[in-house]
C-alpha cells in the first residue's frame, strides 16, 4: 500500500488543479511546494503583471482626460503604493489557493520534493510513496550564461519587488515579457530601451501585429533597438553600464532579462530514473501527459510546449480525471488563444498569414485598420489592426489576430468561432453591435 494515490510536485496552476480534481475523485493526495502556493502565474506572473498593466494604463487615461473635459489636480505616481497593493492581492490569492487545497483534503508539504525511486518521493526529511507522481514544477526565467555580468540584471521574479521605479531600464527580449514590461515601465515614467536580437518583435506572431506594435511603441517614445543584444554588463555607480554588440554603451539603472523560460527539471532525480527529457530539460510526455515511466506524469511549463497557464490547468485537470475518474480525456493544443498585454495589447488565435499560406496554400485575408473612437477624441493617432485568415477552400476562419485597445477581451470570444470552425460567411451574417471596436470583425468584406 502506498502512502498516497497521487503525489504532486509543484503547487502552481497545473499542480493545484490536478491535485484538487484527483482529491475530488476520492484519491488520497499530497502536494509539495518549495516556494509559495500559487506558482508563477499567481505569485510572479500573469496576475501581478496584469495588475501593473492596469496601473500603468492610468497614465494614458490621465493624458486623455483633458480632451474629455476633465481638469485634474497634481499628478504623481508612487511605485511603492502600486507595488504593495499588488503584493497584497498576491497574498490574498496565495491564501485562497492554500484554502482550496485544504478544503479538498490535499496534504501540503511546504518543502522541496525529489524523486528517489519508483513512486518514492523524498520530502521534508521523510520518504513517502505514491501510486502516481505528477511533476508540475513549471519553468524559470533564463539568464544567459555567455554574457559577462548577466547576474547584475533582474528577471520577472524580481521585477515585482523593486525598491524604486528605475528611471532608465534596459529590457532584453522581443517576446511576451519584454513587450509587456516595456509598456508598463514606459507608462509609469521610466525611460525604456528594449534590446531585441532579431529583426522584428514577437517572432512567430502574425507579422502585421508585431510591426504595428513596433510602430506605435516607437511613436510613443520607447527606444526599441532591433538586431542587437548586450554583450557585457558592468556596475557603474548606483546603476549599470550595458555594452551592446555594436560597442555602444548604455547607462541604465536596471536591466531586465526577458529572454525565455527554461523548464524546472534539474535536481528532481529525473535523470537517475531514466526519465526521457527533451531540449532544455523539458520532460517528454505523450498526449495523455504520461512520461516514459508508467507511474510518472508531467503537465505545464516543465514540458515546454505551450507555456500558458490555461494550458497547464487543463492538462492537470485531464490527467486527474484520466487517472482517478471514469472518463479519460486529453487536451487539444490546437488553436489556443494567447495575448501579449503590451500597450496596446495584442491577441491571436490559430494560424498567422505566413503559417496558413504554408499549411493551406489557398487562403483569403481580411483586414480592418481603424482609429478607435477613444483615440479619435483624445487626438491620438494610434490605429488598431485586425486580421482574419480564412481557408479559401472551405471558407473557414483559421486565424484571427488583433492589436488595439481591449484586443485580448475581444479575441477570447472570437477564439470560440475559430475553435468551432465557423466560416467567414457566418461572421458576415452576424449583425454589428454599434459602436464598438469588435464590430469590425463582422464588417470585413
Ligand atoms: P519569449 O519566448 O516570449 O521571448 C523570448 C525573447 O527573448 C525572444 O524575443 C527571443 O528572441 C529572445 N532571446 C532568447 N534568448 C536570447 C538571448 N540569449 N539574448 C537575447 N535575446 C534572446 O519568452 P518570455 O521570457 O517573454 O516569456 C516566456 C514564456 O512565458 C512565453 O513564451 C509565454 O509562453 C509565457 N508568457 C505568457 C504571457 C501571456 O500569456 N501574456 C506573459 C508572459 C509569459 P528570438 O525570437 O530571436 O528567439
Amino acid at each position: 500500500m502506498a502512502d498516497y494515490d497521487y503525489f504532486v510536485i509543484g503547487a502552481g496552476s497545473g499542480g493545484v488543479r490536478s491535485a484538487r480534481i484527483a482529491a475530488g475523485h476520492g484519491a488520497k493526495v499530497a502536494i509539495a511546494e518549495e516556494n509559495r502556493v500559487g506558482g508563477t502565474c499567481v505569485i510572479r506572473g500573469c496576475v501581478p503583471k496584469k495588475l501593473l498593466v492596469i496601473g500603468a494604463q492610468f497614465a494614458q487615461d490621465l493624458d486623455d482626460a483633458g480632451r474629455y473635459g476633465w481638469t485634474l489636480g497634481e499628478r504623481r505616481f508612487d511605485w511603492p503604493t502600486l507595488r504593495d497593493h499588488v503584493q497584497a492581492e498576491v497574498d490574498r490569492l496565495n491564501r485562497a489557493y492554500q484554502a482550496t487545497l485544504d478544503a479538498h483534503g490535499v496534504e501540503t508539504f511546504h518543502a522541496r520534493a525529489t524523486l528517489v525511486g519508483e513512486g518514492r518521493v523524498a520530502v521534508g526529511g521523510r520518504e513517502v510513496t505514491a501510486r502516481h507522481v505528477l511533476v508540475a514544477t513549471g519553468a524559470r526565467p533564463l539568464v544567459p550564461g555567455d554574457v559577462p555580468g548577466a547576474e547584475l540584471g533582474i528577471t520577472s521574479n524580481e521585477v515585482f519587488h523593486l525598491e524604486a521605479l528605475p528611471q532608465r531600464i534596459a529590457i532584453v527580449g522581443g517576446g511576451y515579457i519584454a513587450n509587456e514590461f516595456a509598456g508598463i515601465f514606459h507608462e509609469l515614467g521610466s525611460q525604456v530601451v528594449q534590446l531585441v536580437r532579431g529583426p522584428r518583435l514577437l517572432r512567430g506572431w502574425e507579422p502585421a501585429l508585431a510591426d504595428r506594435l513596433l510602430q506605435i511603441s516607437r511613436a510613443r517614445g520607447l527606444d526599441i533597438r532591433l538586431s542587437t543584444r548586450p554583450t557585457a554588463i558592468r556596475k557603474a555607480g548606483a546603476g549599470l553600464e550595458v555594452e551592446l554588440a555594436s560597442g555602444v554603451l548604455l547607462a541604465v539603472d536596471a536591466l531586465l532579462w526577458a529572454v525565455g523560460r527554461v523548464p524546472n527539471s534539474k535536481g528532481l532525480g529525473l535523470e537517475a530514473l531514466g526519465v526521457a527529457l527533451g531540449d532544455r530539460g523539458a520532460i517528454r510526455v505523450d498526449r495523455g501527459q504520461h512520461t516514459n515511466l508508467s507511474w510518472l506524469h508531467a503537465v505545464g511549463d516543465v514540458t515546454d510546449r505551450l507555456q500558458l497557464t490555461p494550458v497547464a490547468i487543463r492538462e492537470g485537470h485531464a490527467l486527474a480525471d484520466s487517472l482517478f475518474g471514469s472518463a479519460p480525456w486529453t487536451v487539444d493544443h490546437d488553436a489556443v488563444p494567447s495575448a501579449v498585454f503590451s500597450n496596446p495589447p495584442l491577441a491571436s488565435v490559430g494560424l498567422s498569414e505566413p503559417q496558413a499560406r504554408e499549411q493551406l496554400g489557398d487562403i483569403r485575408i481580411h483586414t480592418a485598420d481603424f482609429r478607435p473612437m477613444k483615440n479619435v477624441l483624445a487626438g491620438r493617432d494610434e490605429r488598431a489592426f485586425y486580421k482574419l485568415v480564412v481557408d479559401a477552400a472551405t471558407d473557414r476562419l483559421v486565424g484571427a489576430h488583433l492589436i488595439g485597445p481591449e484586443a485580448p477581451e475581444i479575441l477570447q470570444a472570437l477564439a470560440v468561432a475559430v475553435k468551432a470552425g465557423l466560416t467567414k460567411r457566418q461572421l458576415d451574417a452576424t449583425l454589428a453591435l454599434h459602436p464598438t471596436m469588435a464590430e469590425e470583425l463582422v464588417l470585413m468584406r
